[in-house]
């Protein structure tokens, strides 16, 4: 398969093997990947060769076997650069491509922010791959008639079915295989939603990644090697869970409502008390609530009753509060009723991650401390 994703690499698609770069983005290959590249190879040149093209000698089919699955890697490769180079030119970073032993994954800094980006860099994967299948078809086809069925027009035939089999593949619909990322992009757009196209595209993923295990299961059954796709299936299922899981998770933190989110602001107390007298006065209500601190010029930052908890209950009478303020440069403002998608947002840019709400006629109504939406939201 040849995906891409935002996540950090698993152990089993880490770079071991640094390979180099290539528009500046390391590349590199799993160790995993070299045994089942050996094993390909050992299949083709002790099974498959001498099958399809006898007479040849040991050390040809070797050499057409080991330069046929080196291709099949450069094509993974090549497949991955398609994503990787649409990326970089829809203004997303790409942090590295790996080679691993179920093909290849490009990781990208961030997620497309717009339906027609996420379809270009989805699709360009599979049309390398496509085109790849053609070259190697045409070479095929110009090939046969003047050498005949020889290794060299075998494995020129093997990398054009190959090619194509991995864009098929690839573009089952079905997050976080390319074409259920293509998929995501259509609902996306047609929706507006991008989090619930994401979402239904990965629940795509599950299904279909549970199909590939019973399949795998079945081929156990029938006698067969099923390892492979049930692993595959695995892999795709479990990627599809936590893609669904972020997406709803993005969803509820996008929508949530500000008003419900925040603290009320009630009346200011001196920054000169003590963690327990703060724990007393938070008594006073039925719910969390913030309190701005008095300072000589008005207010110079806010505690929050939930901050009490932060100090043990036996050091509540002897510590101040002074510690627990948030003091006012480490807020950003909004307005009730304004989008938590926006808010997330500017506090991103700014790196203010505390919000003073502001109500219609401009009066501070409340607090709300954004670290928890904000890694929820990533
Ligand atoms: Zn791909």
């Amino acid at each position: 398969m040849g995906s891409y994703t935002r996540k950090r690499c698993d152990p089993i698609m880490r770079q071991s093997i640094r390979l180099g770069s290539i528009a500046g983005i390391p590349v590199g290959l799993n160790w995993g990947l070299l045994l089942i590249a050996a094993f390909y190879i050992f299949n083709l040149a002790a099974g498959i060769l001498p099958a399809a093209v006898p007479g040849a000698s040991t050390s040809s089919y070797w050499i057409a076997a080991s330069i046929g699955i080196f291709l099949f890697f450069g094509s993974i490769l090549a497949h991955e650069l398609g994503h990787a180079l649409v990326a970089q030119r829809n203004g997303i970073k790409v942090n590295a491509i790996t080679l691993w032993f179920l093909g290849g994954v490009a990781l990208l800094d961030k997620e497309a922010d717009n339906p027609g980006a996420e379809f270009r860099i989805a699709i360009a994967g599979p049309a390398v791959s496509v085109a790849l299948g053609a070259l190697f078809g045409g070479l095929w086809l110009v090939a046969s008639p003047m050498v005949g069925g020889t290794l060299f027009t075998f494995i020129l035939g093997y990398l054009s079915i190959v090619n194509i089999g991995l864009a098929i593949f690839n573009m089952l619909p079905a997050a976080p295989l390319d074409g259920g990322r293509v998929l995501a992009a259509a609902l996306w757009w047609r929706s507006g939603n991008k989090n619930t196209a994401r979402a239904n595209a990965a629940k795509a993923g599950e299904v279909v990644g549970t199909g590939f295990m019973g399949l795998g299961l079945l081929l156990f059954f029938i006698g067969g090697n099923g390892f492979i796709t049930i692993f595959l299936g695995w892999f795709i299922r479990n990627g599809a869970r936590h893609e669904r899981q972020r997406a709803e998770r993005q969803e509820r933190v996008t929508t949530a409502d500000l008003r419900a989110s925040m603290q009320p602001l009630v009346a200011p107390i001196n920054r000169g008390i003590t963690v327990s007298g703060l724990e007393a006065l938070s008594g006073a209500y039925d719910k969390p609530v913030a309190f701005p601190i008095a300072g000589p010029n008005g207010p110079s930052g806010i505690v929050s009753s939930i901050s009490v908890h932060t100090t043990r209950p036996e050091e509540r009478p002897h510590v101040f509060i002074a510690e627990l303020i948030v003091p006012w440069d480490q807020f950003t403002s909004a307005r009730v009723g304004e989008q938590m998608e926006t808010i997330l947002e500017r506090a991103r840019n700014s790196g203010k991650d505390h919000v003073l709400v502001y109500d219609e006629i401009g009066q501070q109504v409340g607090y709300v401390a954004l670290n928890g939406f904000l890694s929820a939201a990533h």
